[in-house]
C-alpha cells in the first residue's frame, strides 16, 4: 500500500525540505533565500491538503542547506513551518525556527511617502506576531505592516 501522502513532492536525497508553509508563502519564501537563483533542483508544492493547516505550501531544495538565521528569516512569513535538513533521504538535522526581533536591509518600506525610500539608509523594521500572523514596524516612518504587504 503507496501512502498517498508522501507522494505529493517525491523524495529529495540531500538537502532542505520546507514543510508545513501557509499556503500562499511558497513563492515569498523561493524569493526571500533566492532560491531560484541557484542553479539546484526544486520541487515545489502549493495548497497540498494539511490537516493542520487546511491547505499549505511545501519546498525542496536539493543539495542546498539552510543556515540557522534563514530558519529565523523563515519564521517571517511562515511561523510553523519544519525545516528539514535531508542526507542520503534521511533526516539529518530539524531547524528551530525563532522570529527575529527585527530585520535590516531585506524588505523595502511598503509606504511610497517613507525616507527610507530617498535616503541611502537600508531597510528596518520591528518584529512581532500577532495570532500566527507576523507585523512589521518601519524604524524610518513607524507604520506597521501585515506580512503580506512586504516586498523585497
Ligand atoms: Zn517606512
Amino acid at each position: 500500500m503507496i501512502n498517498k501522502s508522501q507522494l505529493q513532492v517525491e523524495a529529495i536525497n540531500h538537502g532542505t525540505v520546507i514543510d508545513h508553509i501557509p499556503a500562499g508563502q511558497g513563492i515569498k519564501i523561493l524569493q526571500l533565500f533566492g532560491l531560484i537563483k541557484n542553479k539546484e533542483r526544486i520541487t515545489v508544492g502549493l495548497n497540498l491538503p494539511s490537516v493542520a493547516l487546511g491547505s499549505k505550501d511545501i519546498i525542496k531544495v536539493e543539495n542546498t542547506w539552510l543556515s540557522a538565521e534563514q530558519a529565523n528569516q523563515l519564521a517571517l512569513f511562515a511561523p510553523d513551518a519544519t525545516v528539514n535538513l535531508i542526507e542520503d533521504f534521511e533526516v539529518g538535522e530539524k531547524l528551530q525556527l525563532q522570529l527575529p526581533e527585527q530585520v535590516e536591509g531585506v524588505f523595502s518600506c511598503p509606504n511610497s511617502n517613507c525616507i527610507s525610500h530617498n535616503e541611502q539608509v537600508s531597510s528596518k523594521f520591528k518584529v512581532r506576531a500577532v495570532k500566527r500572523q507576523v507585523r512589521f514596524r518601519c524604524n524610518y516612518c513607524e507604520k506597521s505592516f501585515h506580512q503580506d504587504f512586504m516586498t523585497f
